[in-house]
């Protein structure tokens, strides 16, 4: 896309500072029923299923759960078995024997560590084996204290469309939404984006015409009269 043409559409909606809130109501208003779509009934379960989730869909990660969380309801659960068993047993969810080793250090750390409980914070979270920071902020998210902002495929595709950040490193993408999403609004935000990546901001063919904040979008497809009204000099 031509540089002025960019330039073009960023000062067209407005600054992003000024968009963020429209953003946020508008599309809260269109998916009230965004949120994770992984089932658990407790933190070790939502933990698991997370870290289960890499690399596959929340459909099949359910299918396997189902069945896991009747056999194993403990931490020492996960260790009393023979390492090839639960890896047979979240065979279906891919790279098994991966996963199993992490769930197997997750678990003999909560125990010695943390008395057999998840812990809330995303600095402890990190260290439990296999848990990166993108697991840690879900779990946390979930577990009703967002720390940080949870960044997927989903998340960077609208963040850039949506003009909220010119990086493609998660970590900086977090970084920029971090500075602009209001903190109480951490957790629910990510589940925002994914929502209206999966029914409408299409990867290949975003459904621009039926997008609630196109008069928002620097990357809208279609012509409307922008919400914001740009202000002379500010930055998008
Ligand atoms: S206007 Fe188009 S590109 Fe922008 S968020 Fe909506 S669907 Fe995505």
């Amino acid at each position: 896309m031509a540089r002025s043409y960019v330039h073009e559409a960023r000062r067209r909606v407005g600054p992003r500072r000024a968009r963020i809130g429209l953003i946020v109501e508008r599309l809260a208003r269109e998916h009230p029923d965004a949120r994770i779509a992984l089932r658990s009934r407790s933190p070790l379960e939502l933990l698991v299923a997370v870290m289960l989730s890499a690399q596959t869909t929340d459909v099949n990660v359910n299918r396997v759960t189902e069945r896991l969380f009747a056999k194993y309801r403990r931490p020492e659960d996960y260790l009393a078995v023979p390492p090839e068993e639960l890896q047979r047993d979240i065979f279906a969810t891919g790279f098994y024997r991966q996963k199993a080793k992490s769930l197997r250090g997750t678990m003999s750390m909560l125990i010695e560590e943390f008395g057999g409980e998840v812990p809330r914070r995303v600095a402890e979270l990190v260290r439990l084996p296999g848990v990166a920071r993108k697991t840690a902020n879900v779990v946390a998210a979930e577990l009703g204290d967002a720390q940080g902002i949870v960044v997927d495929t989903h998340v960077r595709r609208l963040s850039q469309r949506l003009g909220l950040t010119r990086h493609d490193d998660p970590v900086k993408i977090e970084r920029d939404l971090q500075r602009l999403v209001p903190r109480g609004e951490w957790g629910r935000f990510p589940h925002l984006l994914i929502w209206h990546g999966r029914r409408v901001c299409l990867a290949r063919a975003p459904r621009c015409t039926v997008c609630i904040v196109n008069d928002l979008c620097p990357a809208s497809r279609v012509d409307v009269t922008p919400a914001i009204r740009p202000t002379s000099g500010a930055s998008a």
